[in-house]
């Protein structure tokens, strides 16, 4: 048995539409597998050394909530990026993958510098993309798809062609509503629009971090876990937005 560390980056700030979900799913499916994981809460101001984690969760926040913390986030940005470029997994939801890009333009007109780890950038708008959404999704060489819940303000550019989105749109907003592309990926690290929270409803892509993390510890995940009833809540909301 292997004991997993997960941080969780500001749990009192940036915590919106369950995404906390997301981290209950990990430890669970975890301990299913017969291993444990313990969450660890990142703090503004607390002191933090990001390689001795398995994965970075930090969830979606307000435009309030995204200015409180960045400051932070700048304050280490180095020291997060060596991590993340070296493939520690990582889960930036929302108001957290604004925050990776070079910058994010509120509706009113002001600007907050972003980590810049990727050439995208957030410009926000009064009309919020609200909604389910529907993504094709690539996870270990295989198209999927993934549900979830999308609420915000904020139209994402990938002005860097290069970069990977997690996924396509088949129903939904996306990162702007208009290029049909959704969320950002770079090696183990995926940023996304989609609350809900993502993983329970999206056993899959759970599974993918945790397969990623294991590897990183050289440990192998055995067995496979009765994911029936997940599975099951997958397909009706999908049948319920695509209609097929
Ligand atoms: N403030 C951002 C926006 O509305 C992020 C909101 C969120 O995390 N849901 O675009």
């Amino acid at each position: 048995m292997a004991t997993f560390c997960i941080a969780h980056l500001y749990p009192d700030l940036m915590n919106l539409y369950g995404d906390r979900g997301n981290l209950i799913c990990l430890q669970k499916r975890l301990q299913w597998y017969g291993h444990d994981c313990l969450v660890q809460p990142v703090n503004l101001s607390s002191e933090v050394d990001y390689s001795t984690f398995d994965m970075i969760f930090m969830g979606g926040g307000s435009d309030r909530e995204q200015g409180l913390v960045y400051r932070d986030l700048l304050r280490r940005a180095d020291q997060l990026w060596k991590q993340l470029d070296a493939g520690l997994p990582a889960l930036f939801i929302c108001g957290a993958y604004q925050l990776l890009g070079t910058h994010y333009e509120s509706a009113d007109g002001k600007q907050l510098k972003g980590l810049g780890f990727f050439n995208l950038c957030t410009r926000s708008e009064k009309e919020r993309l609200i909604g389910n959404i529907v993504l094709a999704c690539r996870i270990n060489q295989q198209i999927i798809t993934v549900v979830g819940f999308e609420n915000h303000g904020g139209r994402t550019y990938l002005e860097d062609k290069s970069l990977e989105p997690f996924g396509m749109v088949l129903a939904g907003f996306g990162n702007n509503g208009e290029d049909g592309q959704e969320g950002v990926r770079y090696k183990n690290l995926i940023g996304t629009y989609l609350h809900g929270p993502l993983l329970p409803k999206n056993p899959a892509v759970a599974d993918y971090f945790i397969h990623m993390m294991a590897a990183r510890k050289g440990i192998e995940i055995t067995g496979t876990l009765n994911d029936r009833l997940e599975d099951f809540a997958h397909q009706q909301i999908k049948r319920r937005i695509l209609g097929s």
